[in-house]
């Protein structure tokens, strides 16, 4: 009740807003409490249709702890991985029309990234995340186009970890499982039209989605090398899946590429500094250091000016032919519900508010 007036309040800016940031969207995504995780206590008040959340301090019961947030779309607990997808189908469907798109998940080790991405382990078609359903769509659709327009479409996997880009698809790992080589010709071409993201990472070519959950697979292995647990792992590295699309107009003879870049980022979470050292604390640094510069790269987008900070990371110098001009950008931002949460969750719904240019300030519901 209280935050209707608000919410109608803040949304003509929001819209007015929404009009100059162009080609960045933020939809956050609040995941469900899991089974065994205790009696839910949920920071999260409201979810509206119209991408409205209100968010409220455990510490602060009443009006006074609530704060109010718009994104371009929210995610209620339940929301399904189609539903999710199919709010981006549009986006993904883009890459075939040579486009270059940028898809990022962001928010803190357990808040539902990788789920998003990829879905949960051993997942069923049902639990697919978004990478295998956008591989799975740009199949289809490139099936149906056959015979007027001809794609091919290869497919790069690196991490970033302590600010060093690693090839998870070596030819070292995966020549065993996966037989095919390297599209040399191709990698050549789409260098010199595209600006390929990591020139030397091994570029594979799929024909169909199983060819996709193949590597997948095949990367994530090579991604647990070398760490005590995956888990551990990954949630200080970031993924970066990249799907390059070269489509041939039969007609005219003309050569479009697009690509898709799916991010699973590593988990945002503010790592006390008094409390790790060494290897720990490196890292941590090199994770703090990356997502800002994301951020800043972003925000500077949305804000239209006119330097943009790609050289400050790798992980937006490699992406810095995606990120910007006919470029699209979609960040998910995931959340964590439980109370105990609150404090990282509030930083990140600072970091996407930025990243989106909207800043609504806090929900004065005393009108
Ligand atoms: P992150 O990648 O951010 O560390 P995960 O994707 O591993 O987080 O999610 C943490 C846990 O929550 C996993 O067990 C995952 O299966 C579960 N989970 C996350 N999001 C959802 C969701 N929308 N529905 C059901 N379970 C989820």
């Amino acid at each position: 009740e209280n935050y209707h007036a608000v919410l109608t309040e803040n949304r003509k800016l929001f819209n007015e807003l929404q009009e100059l940031k162009g080609n960045i969207r933020v939809f956050c995504r609040v995941r469900p409490f899991l089974p065994g995780q205790g009696a839910p206590n949920t920071v999260v008040e409201y979810v509206g249709e119209d991408g409205e959340l209100v968010v409220t301090n455990p510490t602060k019961p009443g009006k006074d702890g609530l704060r109010q947030f718009r994104f371009n779309k929210v995610y209620n607990p339940n929301a399904t991985q189609a539903e999710v997808f199919s709010d981006i189908k549009p986006l993904v469907r883009s890459v075939l029309d040579g486009y270059n798109v940028c898809i990022f998940a962001y928010g803190q080790t357990g808040s539902g990234k990788t789920y998003t991405m990829s879905g949960p382990d051993g997942s069923s078609e049902e639990d697919w995340g978004v990478n295998y359903r956008a591989l799975n769509d740009l199949f289809k659709i490139s099936q149906s186009r056959k015979g007027n327009i001809n794609y091919e479409v290869g497919v790069q996997m690196v991490e970033i970890y302590n600010e060093q880009v690693l090839d998870l698809l070596t030819e070292d790992n995966s020549q065993k499982k996966y037989p095919y080589h390297y599209l040399n010709s191709w990698i050549l071409s789409t260098t010199s039209q595209n600006g390929l993201a990591v020139p030397d990472a091994s570029m594979y070519p799929v024909t169909s989605t199983s060819d996709v959950i193949t590597l997948m697979e095949i990367g994530l292995q090579n991604r647990a090398v070398g760490a005590t647990a995956l888990n551990e792992r990954s949630s200080r590295s970031h993924s970066i899946v990249t799907v390059h699309v070269r489509g041939k107009d039969l007609k005219t003879g003309s050569v479009l590429y697009g690509n898709l870049h799916l991010v699973d980022l590593a988990g945002s979470e503010r790592v006390d500094r008094s409390e790790v050292t060494g290897d720990r604390l490196r890292e941590a640094q090199h994770i703090n250091k990356s997502l800002s510069s994301l951020g800043d790269v972003i925000f500077s987008l949305a804000s239209k000016s006119s330097h943009i900070p790609y050289r400050n990371s790798k992980l937006t110098q490699i992406l810095q032919s995606s990120l910007g001009g006919r470029a699209k950008t979609l960040m998910f931002v995931q959340l964590n519900p439980d109370a105990t949460s609150y404090s990282e969750s509030m930083s990140t719904l600072k970091f996407a508010e930025r990243v989106s240019g909207v800043e609504l300030g806090a929900a004065k519901s005393s009108k």
